[in-house]
């Protein structure tokens, strides 16, 4: 049996152990196996011997353990397959775009699968999900009947496992979708998405009921910042604000345009740096109803977060001078290294520095189907602040 395979933490590995934390570093390590190989489904054992839970292992990454909710019973291939089976399952009643499995918090380390109607993409960033790729890919198809299955492993992560950085299709059925070109309905719209170029699988799909619940309260003359191929702009339209998007990338809002387009709907799109357009709108006193912010990560690392925290107090300071009394604010961050009470804390200074009566209304996160783990903290990753400014 595979789970005769072992690796023996050391006294402080335990603690971590204990933490609940779903890795564990190579560091924290005493013996390996020698039958041990990455990808393999493992033994956890404390230095007691006793048993301490079942993991796949990496021989490249620091992260050398990541935990599975499996027992020694189940620790094998078919536990693997049975717990995809389960997160599909959880998402029954999601819409047809929609995330299928969530990583560490769907009990599989390193594995992203997104729906796009009749297409999935997925990633597989860790060595114990990339060894068992070809397998996933029709389990994939029996479970989901997809029609095209697009890789997205060009993700650089994937080097610290010793993976290749690449992407493609890797299954299309006759009446298989353009992979450049997939439509799926979301939120009332008629969308395509580009799976093989798109952001991470194709689109940023932890937003959807974030886009809902904003579309709801969004009036008036509103300014999408950052916004991408228009997830919140087009929802924005849809309910009948009028809407402007900002962006840098030219390519991501001719989608928009083309979105636009199909749903019947008009927005102004601006390729413009959003630092320089609020800038440049404060100058001319403009001023708009309904704001959002929704930027990259500012802080992309720990070392980044005390610029990311400028970088974000800046746009939401500039952001609550051009709303109008009674405006809209909603604000996001995606950076994992910023947790909630800091994000709280820029929007708490910048509020005071724009001497605005800040209400906040909806303090939201990543979508249902993108679950965190209550023991990984920095995995509730995603959030959304939605406020009334007067
Ligand atoms: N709001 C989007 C996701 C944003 S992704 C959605 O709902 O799907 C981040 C976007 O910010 C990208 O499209 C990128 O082109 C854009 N971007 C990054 N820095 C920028 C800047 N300084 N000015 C304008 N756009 C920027």
């Amino acid at each position: 049996m595979q789970a005769s395979r072992s690796v023996t933490l050391t006294a402080k590995g335990v603690l971590r152990l204990r933490r609940g934390h779903p890795w564990i570093y190579r560091s924290d390590l005493d013996a390996v196996g020698s039958d041990v190989r990455g990808g393999d489904l493992v033994g956890v054992r404390l230095p007691s011997g006793k048993s301490g839970g079942v993991a796949l292992y990496s021989d490249a990454s620091q992260i050398a353990l990541r935990f599975v909710p499996l027992t020694s019973e189940t620790a094998n291939d078919d536990g693997l397959w049975s717990l995809l089976e389960r997160a599909i399952g959880r998402r029954a009643g999601r819409p047809e775009a929609c995330r299928l499995v969530h990583g560490d918090a769907d009990g599989l380390p390193g594995l992203i699968v997104d729906r796009y109607g009749p297409a999935l993409s997925y990633q597989c960033l860790t060595q114990g999900m990339a060894r068992r790729e070809a397998e996933l890919i029709e389990r994939l198809r029996a479970l989901t009947g997809a029609r095209l299955i697009v890789a997205r492993n060009d993700v650089r992560v994937r080097q610290l496992e010793g993976l290749a950085v690449e992407k493609g299709v890797r299954y299309a059925a006759d009446d298989a979708p353009d992979p450049k070109d997939v439509r799926a309905h979301l939120i009332g719209l008629d969308l395509d998405f580009d799976l093989l170029d798109g952001q991470k699988t194709g689109a940023f799909l932890d937003q959807t009921d974030n886009r809902a619940a904003v579309a709801a309260r969004a009036r008036g003359e509103a300014l999408d910042c950052f916004s991408y191929d228009g997830g919140f702009a087009l929802a924005m339209a849809r309910a009948g604000a009028d809407v402007s998007a900002v962006d840098s990338s030219g390519a991501a809002l001719a989608r928009l345009k083309t979105r636009a387009d199909r749903n019947g709907l008009n927005v102004r799109c601006l390729e413009e740096n959003v630092f320089d357009y609020l800038r440049a709108c404060e100058a001319e006193g403009r001023r708009f109803d309904t704001i959002v912010l929704d930027p990259p990560a500012f802080a992309k690392s720990r070392d980044a977060v005390d610029a990311g925290r400028r970088a974000y107090k800046e746009i939401n300071l500039r952001a609550l001078k051009l709303l109008r009394p009674g405006g809209l604010l909603v604000t996001c961050s995606c950076s994992a290294h910023m947790d909630r009470a800091s994000f709280d804390v820029m929007l708490t200074e910048a509020a005071a520095d724009a001497r605005r009566w800040v209400r906040v209304l909806e303090r939201r996160s990543a979508a249902p189907d993108h679950p965190a783990l209550a023991t990984a903290p920095e995995t509730d990753y995603l959030k959304v602040l939605i406020a009334e400014v007067d």
